[in-house]
């Protein structure tokens, strides 16, 4: 990875003397959202595919994320059909419908399908477990005890993350946008829908620059962000911001904080205009490798656990 070098002449410390990235329009992106939602799986889809031809380092995992995406979007849609109009409306304090339960093994199946050899053997080891042990999993993940109980952390446990969040991915986008937003301060470093950790970060196009934004790792929330804050300490000090990009990925800015020495990847759509962040983010494995190798921890893996 000799070609990533310090992102010249853009370090947060320049930027910040442009007025636009401070003028933040806290509440505008919700709605704008909601209205996409509908085509968000699909486009995340077609990336994947893409990508997977293009980046040989990352087409393995982005052709097992294909039949996940579908399997996701197959049950967003069934909750949406089922769960739309049930009173009271559903949110993330409830326990997880009967509903979207159910489907739990067929995941595990399709995994043993189209997962690489050790997942697929640890989807098949979980299938054959009671049902109410899969339910522990899942409820355990839904309610944030995940730590504890799935062993996040533990790296030989990591594919029961993995299964948790991948199958409750796409309901917790449903109950996102059933239940809404929480009151979460002007720069929340957690997800103000859901609480969990965001899993990458977006420049959107916004006059000469890009309005930062951070995306959710587990509903696919997406708030505004400040850009000279870490999101893993609040550190504000650019000096300790660092900020490298790659000769191959030119639209995936690493973003590193010297403080705390997290970073999270920032797929930067002023650059490139077609990427889908959670999908580039995932294609960018490189720049993690990198990152890790200079002593940075990833503030929060993604779905396929990098
Ligand atoms: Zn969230
Ligand atoms: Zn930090």
């Amino acid at each position: 990875m000799g070609g990533l070098s310090p992102e010249k002449g853009s370090k947060y410390g320049r930027k910040l003397a442009t007025p636009d990235i401070v003028s933040l329009r806290v509440g505008t992106l919700g709605p704008i959202i909601a209205a996409m939602s509908q085509t968000f799986r699909q486009r995340r889809i077609a990336r994947a595919e893409e990508l997977a031809a293009q980046y040989p380092s990352a087409s393995e995992m982005l052709r097992f994320f294909v039949p996940v995406a579908r399997f996701q979007d197959e049950l967003y849609r069934a909750a949406q059909k089922t769960l739309k109009s049930q009173k009271p409306v559903v949110s993330f304090a409830q326990p997880l419908a009967a509903e979207v339960v159910e489907r739990f093994p067929g995941f595990l199946s399709l995994v043993e399908e189209t997962g690489p050899a050790p997942v697929a053997a640890a989807a098949r080891d979980l299938r054959n477990q009671a049902a109410n042990r899969q339910l522990q999993l899942l409820t355990a993940f839904w309610t944030r005890d995940g730590g504890r109980v799935i062993g996040v952390g533990d790296k030989g446990d990591g594919h029961r993350e993995f299964f948790a969040r991948a199958f409750l991915q796409p309901y917790a986008e449903f109950v996102r946008e059933q239940a809404g937003k929480q009151e979460a301060g002007p720069t929340p470093c957690l997800c103000p829908f859901c609480s969990r950790k965001p899993g990458v970060g977006v420049l959107r196009p916004l006059g000469d620059g890009g309005q930062r934004s951070l995306v959710c790792s587990f509903c696919l929330g997406e708030w505004e962000f400040r850009r000279i804050v870490c999101p893993g300490c609040g550190e504000e000090n650019h000096a300790k911001l660092p900020v490298y990009t790659a000769e191959e990925f030119q639209h995936v800015r690493v973003e590193c904080c010297d403080t705390c020495r997290r970073y999270i990847k920032t797929v930067d759509l002023t650059r490139n205009g077609l990427a889908e962040p959670v999908v580039d983010e995932i294609a960018s494995i490189p720049l993690d490798l990198w990152a890790q190798k200079q002593g940075y921890t990833k503030l929060q893996v993604n779905l396929m656990l990098l």
